[in-house]
């Protein structure tokens, strides 16, 4: 099948969030279900992924490689992927073969994705040189996609994230980032206000990041955004009893599944700041890209 026919984008419900909490503010928040455009390429990682595979197989490409955790959704993803549309796969997985298989690795090796194992320090270096010749050597040639799907063609599928919401005139779209591809991508076509709210700790260094990546990739970044780094809650993947409260009650509420982390930290925070009164104007429309990744749920047990 052809990936770009394959990635035409079905419609994606835009569902309002009537919440007693914002209700008192005059915030109306609704939320982008992108986590409903497919029950396995979900999320952003479907846009990241739209022009990686059009792009290989336009130069010929028959296997694809890529990196991630035990628990990636970029690596889950890519597997669906390389079964629907018949690119062979490779993930690299960052840790020990001594560490089995997670539920995320055990669907991505029943798609067919072949898992081979870096150490964490061969996993830092897994862009330089020498690891990738050992690569090709092992493996044989491949189109390599990185980490998060973070390259320019992920970011210019995110991009189109922005026809979804572009006519709906929203004072503010939100969401979470891990690299910031996706917050550059949209920044890159969106009219709207952006703000992300960053998962991973350490003050200010996504708001660096999609600068240099807006760079890098020649894609400039045409709309006002900014990255919140306050409710990362401890850092990547750390989860706290606070979180998974409003996880939950968000779910009975509304209907929408969250995970703890991307989407859970995204609404909190943006949840706390609505609270603050007098951090978003008066009767502020927001709109909250929910990214997916749901799969990563079965790795917490809540
Ligand atoms: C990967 C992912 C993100 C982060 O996207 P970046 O482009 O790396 O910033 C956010 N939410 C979910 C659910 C994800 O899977």
């Amino acid at each position: 099948m052809d990936p770009v026919t394959a990635f035409t984008l079905p419609d994606i419900p835009i569902q309002s969030c009537v919440d007693p909490e914002l209700e008192k503010t005059g915030t109306r928040v609704d939320v982008l279900r992108l986590d409903l455009l497919d029950p396995v390429i979900s999320g952003n990682k479907w846009f990241k992924l739209k022009y990686n595979l059009t792009r290989a197989r336009t130069e010929g490409r028959q296997t694809l490689l890529s990196f991630g955790g035990a628990w990636s959704n970029h690596l889950h993803a890519l597997a669906e992927a390389g079964r629907r549309f018949g690119f062979r796969t490779i993930g690299i997985v960052r840790g020990e073969p001594g560490e089995g298989l997670t539920a995320c690795l055990e669907d991505a090796q029943a798609a067919g994705m072949i898992l081979e194992w870096a150490g964490r320090d061969a996993y830092r270096n897994r862009d330089g040189a020498e690891f990738l010749t050992a690569l090709r050597q092992r493996h044989g040639d491949f189109y390599q996609i990185p980490e998060g799907g973070a390259n320019r063609e992920g970011a210019m599928g995110c991009a189109e994230i922005v026809s979804l919401y572009d006519q709906a005139h929203y004072d503010l779209v939100c969401l979470a980032c891990g690299t910031g591809t996706t917050l550059a991508g949209m920044a890159s076509a969106s009219q709207t206000d952006l703000l992300g709210f960053q998962v991973l700790k350490g003050t200010g260094y996504l708001a660096g990041r999609v600068t240099a990546l807006g760079r890098t990739w020649d894609l400039p970044l045409v709309c006002r955004w900014a990255v919140n780094d306050d409710f990362h809650g401890g850092g990547y993947a750390k989860t706290t009893p606070v979180l998974e409260r409003f996880i939950q009650q968000f779910e009975h509420r509304h209907g929408i599944p969250l995970e703890p982390v991307y989407s859970g930290k995204m609404v909190m925070g943006l949840f706390e700041l609505v609270k603050k009164r007098d951090f978003f104007p008066q009767n502020s429309r927001i709109l909250l890209i929910h990214g997916g990744g749901l799969q990563g749920r079965r790795g917490f047990k809540t």
